[in-house]
């Protein structure tokens, strides 16, 4: 039989006993276990019967059990698609970084050790297929494999000689490569083209027309631009390879992306990268929902989240709703704040059949892991590990006050 076919077979079959509420031994953790859940944890199951059937909050027509079963399927969803091979090979370090901070972060323990399991499991697919970088590299890839060896490294999967790798390939790589401007001597630039919608081929930055077809080309928005470098740059501070800047060096360009414009009827083009920009502000921050952040931190970017939330549910986005929902849960936000409630009860009556969220004829699987991703996330309650970003994170956010005031 085909592996793949194989793989999903075997997902059918073993997916039911990984969201059980079995305890597994520390040993245990990353095998995909069959049996049942023992009678033990049946009957507490059965205690738990009267906290399930209580609505979310008084009048909410969803209840605890509702939720706990939407973020179950959306979190099986995802990792039925990373078991096929060509998803995986697409989005691999991508999933990794899916299941390890949902393992690392909600309060749900049970939704945890499911998601960690997942990610060790998956994490070890993914080294055995990048023991070493392809010859010849491109930035691109020299990323991609430091994303991947990050989340395979913090699910406990470590490889120190591709680190090494990476490490090498990546000094040879300069800032524009990585991160398409250099954040030391430029603000984020209006002049990087997409790639193209007629025949998918990348422009040089600066180029108007496209080198294959010589059609014109759209330009990316610099908040686009920006929160892609920030990303890479929290990465590489992350995994310790320095891949284009330092993490501070992007977030100090963060005032050039303020004031915040909402939609505007669809006037603003830029609102939905705002959007994205704002949101990974937060979870670069706080490590994708580890740590909770003073809304005294950022008011511009709270105040933007807190008054366009509604935006995304009248645009029925379900992507950018969880966006919006954990990033305001991060600023201490909670089930008994409207902006909220008014997502939970939009995500809870829309998950699709298979467990996901978004459209489901959506044939670019990123497009239909992702928002499915973030309605787990969205629906979610967070194990704050600390208050505040990190003291090296602090220093970096202190410099963006300065740089707010000259
Ligand atoms: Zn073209």
């Amino acid at each position: 039989m085909h592996a793949k076919v194989l793989r999903s077979l075997l997902t059918l079959i073993l997916l039911p006993s990984l969201c059980a509420v079995a305890p597994v031994s520390t040993g245990a953790v990353g095998a995909i276990r069959t049996n049942a859940a023992p009678t033990s944890s049946r009957s507490l199951e059965a205690g738990r019967g009267a906290e399930r059937a209580r609505p979310l909050w008084p009048g909410s027509r969803f209840t605890e059990g509702d939720r706990r079963r939407a973020v179950r399927r959306g979190l099986r969803f995802i990792y039925r698609t990373a078991l096929d091979e060509n998803n995986f090979e697409q989005y691999g370090s991508d999933y990794l970084w899916c299941f390890y901070t949902v393992g690392e972060s909600v309060s749900d323990a049970g939704l945890r050790r499911t998601a960690r399991r997942m990610g060790v499991e998956r994490a070890r697919r993914w080294r055995r297929t990048h023991r070493s970088l392809p010859e010849g590299a491109t930035a691109q890839e020299v990323s991609d494999f430091a994303f991947g060896s990050d989340a395979a490294d913090s699910l406990g999967l470590r490889d120190d000689k591709l680190k090494e790798q990476i490490r090498l390939a990546a000094s040879r790589f300069t800032a524009r490569d990585f991160l398409l401007f250099d954040p030391a001597s430029e603000p984020p630039p209006s002049d990087v083209p997409d790639e193209c919608e007629f025949d998918k081929a990348r422009n040089e930055r600066g180029a108007t027309t496209c080198r294959r077809c010589g059609r014109p080309l759209k330009m990316r928005t610099r908040a686009d631009v920006w929160y892609d470098a920030l990303i890479t740059a929290y990465v590489g501070d992350r995994f310790g390879v320095r891949l284009g800047a330092d993490y501070g060096e992007v977030l100090k360009l963060l005032p050039t992306l303020r004031p915040y414009r909402g939609h505007e009827g669809g006037a603003n083009a830029e609102f939905y990268d705002t959007v994205y920009a704002v949101t990974h502000v937060v979870y670069t921050l706080n490590d994708y929902g580890q740590r909770s952040l003073s809304p005294s931190l950022l008011p511009d970017e709270l105040e933007f989240l807190r008054a366009n939330l509604r935006e995304a549910i009248a645009q029925g986005d379900a992507d950018m709703l969880g966006e919006f929902m954990d990033s305001l849960r991060a600023f201490g936000l909670t089930d008994r704040d409207d902006e909220i409630r008014a997502g939970m009860e939009y995500l809870l009556a829309r998950q699709n059949a298979d467990g996901s969220w978004g459209d489901v004829s959506e044939r670019d699987i990123y497009l239909r892991y992702h928002p499915t991703w973030n309605g787990v996330a969205a629906l979610s309650n967070y194990a704050w590990r600390g208050d505040g970003p990190t003291p090296a994170k602090m220093r970096a956010l202190s410099a963006v006050g300065a740089a707010r005031k000259d």
